[in-house]
């Protein structure tokens, strides 16, 4: 069975109590690698290490930190197989999702080490001085991340943190901490300074709050649950840290008249449900004109219903299993919450039969038909692959209930008038609004919510500027 340790200093070791869990394969319930866990004076141990390696990396040229980070997404390129099976075993997803995620990580890492060279000063002439203004590392960063990706998730810190001249200490989430540890463990093989990238296992309630309350880390960088940022937020309000928040999404998909239908069905079914609907900016939501509604309707269910499920071990799925029971039952409820509120089932709702499913958390791709906003589906994070479809009139009525709603992650809209785009895409609260397409993440863009969904941003250079302070030098003449 594999052993997964935390990385502090620079060494691989066990946690101080020695303790250890299992990491069990949500396709089949079997143990797939035994984890050492730590508590709070680990996590003190590596904020100390990573205190220390700041310095040190801090003052390497911006040229040398990117050597060090293009070969750090070397070293996990030629790791990607053992890093992506791990991913797999521990979260369910299909083996060629996790390869592409640990791809993306890499470029990641490529991307910061061109973006770090890029931290460039200013200069400000005045009449009786001169100022230059220069943008320094923050100091160590705590970063937190949740179990649906957990390696790109991390990849968003961990690379411009270390461009930026931060050191870390890396929290990954205590059911799937396996692939994100050997992330971190290929990027220290690129030869990181002792300390400056540090692992620490064990629960969010314990490891998760010293990092956010001790006062070595500057800089808190977090996606997960909004009520988990809410409680960072006011915990690192005690030493007013930097914060980045990624937080929960409830995104709706707008289907105007004139759109695209089969382009608009393919791109909702396939966010609503890759990753069996367990993404922040996955299609939680569907308004669709009413003069489309049907054949809409008919090609999204046509398009669940050939989605293959099972072990994602298996090269020929589209869907593994969900990651946990709980994510299971909370899906169920949520059904079972709108058919008792009037919700017409279309497909799935339920879980497939066959024996190859018995042990797993798998679940049917769902469509829900005349959903509205009393129904939970259509408020909360359902964090599974149901997909509940409105009917609306006009393009207000359907920003407005696109808008009716506490989050502001990701916001679609398919329509082929170039007016009724810009009017909608300038009107949905979000982050980012896809316009024809369904994915509002691109590694050079900014990426981050409104309202509860978050604060600040990650990804292009926004990212590298949340790991940067800005120091005024004043020059007398
Ligand atoms: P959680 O908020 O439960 O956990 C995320 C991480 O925070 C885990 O490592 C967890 O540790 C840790 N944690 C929990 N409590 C604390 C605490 N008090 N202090 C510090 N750390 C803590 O989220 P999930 O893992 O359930 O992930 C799903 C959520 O993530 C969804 O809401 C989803 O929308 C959101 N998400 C947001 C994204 C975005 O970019 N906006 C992207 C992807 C997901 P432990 O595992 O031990 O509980």
């Amino acid at each position: 069975m594999h052993q997964s340790h935390m990385i502090i200093n620079g060494q691989q070791v066990t946690s101080l109590s020695r303790k250890t869990e299992i990491i069990c394969n949500p396709a089949t319930q079997e143990p797939v690698a035994e984890v050492a866990v730590g508590d709070r004076q680990d996590a003190c141990l590596a904020l100390e290490a990573a205190k220390r390696a700041f310095p040190v990396w801090s003052a390497t040229a911006s040229d040398e930190r990117a050597r060090t980070l293009h070969s750090a997404a070397d070293m996990v390129r030629q790791q990607v197989d053992g890093i992506a099976r791990l991913l797999t075993l521990e979260m369910g997803k299909p083996l060629k999702n996790a390869r592409m995620e640990v791809l993306s990580s890499a470029d990641v890492l490529d991307n910061y080490a061109e973006e770090g060279k890029r931290n460039f000063g200013e200069w400000i002439s005045s009449s009786h001085s001169r100022s230059i203004v220069l943008r320094q590392p923050v100091g160590v960063a705590a970063l937190i991340t949740p179990w649906n990706f957990p390696v790109d998730l991390l990849a968003w810190k961990v690379a411009p943190a270390l461009a930026a001249g931060c050191t870390f200490v890396a929290k990954p989430p205590s059911l799937a901490p396996l692939a994100a540890t050997e992330f971190v463990r290929a990027v220290c093989e690129a030869g990181l300074p002792a300390g400056a990238a540090n692992v620490v296992h064990g629960p969010g309630s314990t490891v998760g709050a010293e990092l956010v309350e001790n006062p070595i880390s500057r800089k808190i960088a977090f996606t997960g649950e909004t009520e988990t940022g809410r409680w960072i937020m006011s915990h690192a309000a005690a030493h007013i840290k930097r914060l980045s928040l990624e937080l929960g999404g409830q995104s709706p998909f707008i289907v105007c008249a004139d759109a695209d239908i089969q382009a608009a069905a393919a791109a909702a079914s396939q966010r609503a449900f890759s990753n069996m609907g367990q993404i922040c900016i996955s299609v939680n939501r569907i308004y669709v004109a009413q003069e489309v509604a049907e054949p809409f309707t008919e090609e999204l269910v046509r398009r669940a219903e050939r989605l293959k499920i099972g072990d994602g071990m298996r090269p020929d799925v589209d869907l593994g299993p969900m990651f946990s029971r709980a994510q299971r039952e909370r899906t169920k409820e949520h059904v079972a919450d709108a058919m008792g509120k009037g919700a017409d089932l279309l497909t799935g709702g339920e879980e497939p039969d066959g024996e190859a499913y018995e042990r797993g958390y798998f679940y049917r791709p769902t469509v829900l038909n005349n959903a509205d906003h009393r129904m939970r589906v259509m408020r909360e994070e359902t964090f599974g692959p149901v997909a509940p479809i409105m009917k609306f009139g006009t393009l207000d009525e359907a920003i407005a209930l696109a808008n009716d709603t506490e989050y502001g992650l990701a916001a679609y809209v398919f329509t082929n008038d170039l007016k009724t785009a810009l009017r909608a895409a300038e009107a949905l609260e979000a982050g980012g609004v896809g316009v024809n397409v369904n994915n509002v993440i691109d590694l050079q863009a900014p990426f981050g919510g409104w309202k509860e969904s978050g604060l600040g941003r990650e990804l292009g250079r926004w990212g590298l500027e949340a790991y940067l302070e800005t120091k005024h030098i004043r020059l007398g003449l």
